[in-house]
């Protein structure tokens, strides 16, 4: 019989300004509507791994120019990515899609552990695997555990949903009417022309181990079904 293609494997980040709205707190219209996008695409076969962002709670860099220690601040913020995923598992699972998640810092009644092997095997049997408390570890980004977790998940492709934007332009397309809607971009272009697609870290991981990506537009219904079935939506960035 003929070999049968590899099932396509994705890591979604979501940012914590997708799970509350822009403010605080969770906005649940949102994260269920972005639930069910997410199961359309595994009933068709897609494996899905997600990271959550946690700024819709706290962000170490701000509270620590409020004085808290950084460090400690981090923590925090992590701790709020973990609230994201459990508030995402639960309307994955009420769309009968099966979840789990696994932070990195442990906290055994309310998910797994981080095991790399074992987030494989979920994917392989049609689980969502949600990633939470970043990468454990303070002054790193949720955009750079994405790429990590994608890099050590042997995912295909990471997928940056954004908010506002539709895409990567050579400008704040918000405020700058001249600004160019970009299809294609290297890494080195996003970091050499200070390009808002994600930090520094993340931007060098990501050329460094020839990571493909896609940024594209979340707010738009039918885009996160899209962006994890592999359309060509946003700006695709590679080394
Ligand atoms: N954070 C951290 N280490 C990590 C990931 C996150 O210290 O590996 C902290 C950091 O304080 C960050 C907060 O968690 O501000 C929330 O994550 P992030 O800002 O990346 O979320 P997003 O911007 O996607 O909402």
């Amino acid at each position: 019989a003929a070999e049968q293609a590899p099932a396509r494997r994705v890591l979604l980040k979501l940012s914590g300004e997708t799970f509350g709205g822009g403010s605080v707190g969770l906005a649940t219209d949102v994260v269920r509507r972005i639930a069910q996008e997410i199961g359309d695409a595994v009933r068709q076969g897609v494996q899905v791994a997600i990271v959550s962002g946690g700024g819709n709670f706290f962000r170490g860099a701000e509270l620590s120019r409020a004085g808290l220690d950084r460090a400690r601040a981090d923590y925090m913020g992590m701790l709020g990515t973990v609230m994201n995923c459990l508030a995402l598992q639960d309307f994955l699972e009420q769309d009968g899609v099966k979840t789990r998640v696994q932070t990195a810092i442990t906290m055994g009644q309310v998910a797994e552990p981080y095991i790399p092997l074992r987030a494989i095997r979920h994917l392989e049997k049609g689980r969502v695997v949600i990633f939470g408390a970043g990468a454990g570890m303070p002054y790193f980004s949720t955009d750079t555990v994405s790429v990590q977790r994608a890099l050590e998940t042997h995912c295909d492709e990471v997928l940056m949903g954004k908010n506002g934007v539709d895409a990567v332009y050579s400008a704040d397309p918000r405020t700058n009417p001249d600004a160019e809607r970009l299809e294609h971009l290297t890494y080195t272009d996003a970091l050499v022309r200070g390009l808002n697609v994600m930090d520094a870290t993340a931007l060098s991981l990501c050329r460094d181990n020839d990571v493909r990506m896609r940024v594209f537009g979340l707010e738009e219904t039918g885009n996160v079904t899209r962006a994890l079935l592999g359309e060509k939506i946003g700006t695709l960035v590679t080394t």
